[in-house]
């Protein structure tokens, strides 16, 4: 049985991060993901110059900074903060290498607690496990669900594709709240001549029909004479917007990033938050100190939402019907 003092289980990028900081003190660790990287991840890549500074990514070379517009209701407002975006495929891959992590791909399916350490899939076994598998992980599965229900309000459903695309215009560009949907779709270049597209929004009581949002997304770019005749292949994913937090350690087992449900309450953004839970989770362990998530981000960039805010306020004032059904917000 292969021994770690400290096994993550996913290697995105609350379990890169995790595992960066552990190894910059000399601990011991192992991280185990289902997938063979460089893997693909369903996500928008928007980063906030705070997870640029936190992951110090100053030189890393593929950060596409863009133009950031965005539509409230209808009323485009360009937004004095620039939009960063990165391609999850190259970050997540480029992260873990270095970080100098030990990788095993493994898809864990079984964890048990024995004598005070963690036996998985009766192949590796550890002291400390932490659970950064995303919204399946099977940490949470196997040892939080109970105390830490997930509230299926709180539940994002998204539509995303990133293709290659001939497109020179350098903005981001995001729609809130079209069509009844409480949400927003999203449009954002990347280096190299990639275009991520997508749609997400809370997910309440199945009422959402998210492909005829998309659909919808589809026909606006083709309006815009951004993408026009191209035959897409979306993928769907699922996850939580952050709610309560009181249960992220049970004995030595932690959740962090997706598997906590930490995504920003305002926009769903989960990387920044996945950051930061890793980076407790790795101080508790290293000082041996409590746990807790209450201190991660709970909205994305203050500036910008102070503002969508406001539009959305005045807006409410002419549509009351809307009060109660904002999603994101
Ligand atoms: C369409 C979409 C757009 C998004 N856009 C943005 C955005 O623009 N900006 C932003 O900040 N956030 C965005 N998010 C949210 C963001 O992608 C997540 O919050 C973030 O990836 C969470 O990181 P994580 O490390 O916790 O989990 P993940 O990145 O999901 O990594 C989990 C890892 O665990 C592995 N794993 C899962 N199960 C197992 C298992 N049983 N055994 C072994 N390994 C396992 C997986 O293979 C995966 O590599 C978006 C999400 C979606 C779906």
């Amino acid at each position: 049985m292969k021994y770690a003092e400290v096994i993550i289980i996913g290697g995105g990028p609350a379990g890169s991060s995790c595992a960066w900081k552990l190894l910059q003190h000399n601990m011991d660790c192992l991280i185990l993901d289902a997938h063979k990287f460089p893997r693909t991840k369903l996500c928008a890549g928007w980063i906030t110059p705070q997870v640029i500074e936190q992951l110090e990514l100053e030189e890393y070379p593929d950060i596409q900074i863009n133009a950031n517009e965005v539509t409230f209701f209808g009323i485009t407002k360009k937004l004095r903060s620039k939009s960063h975006a990165i391609r999850r495929v190259e970050l997540d891959h480029w992260l873990l290498k270095r970080s100098g992590v030990e990788v095993h791909e493994h898809k864990v399916y079984k964890i048990i607690e024995h004598n005070g350490f963690y036996i998985i899939d009766d192949k590796y076994k550890c002291k400390y496990l932490i659970g950064a598998g995303g919204t399946n992980c099977p940490v949470y599965h196997t040892f939080f669900k109970k105390a830490h229900p997930r509230n299926k309000d709180k539940l994002v459903c998204a539509l995303e594709q990133e293709i290659k695309y001939d497109y020179e215009d350098k903005v981001s560009r995001t729609w809130f709240y079209e069509n009844n949907f409480h949400g927003y779709s999203w449009c954002i270049a990347k280096k190299g001549g990639y275009l991520n597209i997508g749609v997400g929004g809370i997910f309440k009581k199945k009422k959402v029909n998210i492909k005829a949002h998309w659909t919808k997304l589809v026909e606006k770019l083709d309006q815009l004479d951004i993408v026009k005749n191209f035959e897409f292949k979306p993928k769907g994913y699922l996850y939580y917007i952050r709610d309560r937090i009181d249960h992220c350690r049970i004995g030595n087992a932690f959740i962090v990033g997706d598997a906590a449900g930490l995504a920003t309450i305002d926009i769903g953004e989960g990387i920044g938050p996945a950051v930061e839970s890793a980076f407790l989770a790795a101080d508790a362990i290293i000082n041996n100190t409590q746990f807790s998530l209450h201190t991660v981000t709970k909205r994305s960039n203050p500036v910008s939402m102070r503002i969508m805010h406001s539009l959305w306020k005045l807006s409410t004032v002419f549509r009351p019907e809307k009060i109660n059904s904002m999603g994101f917000l």
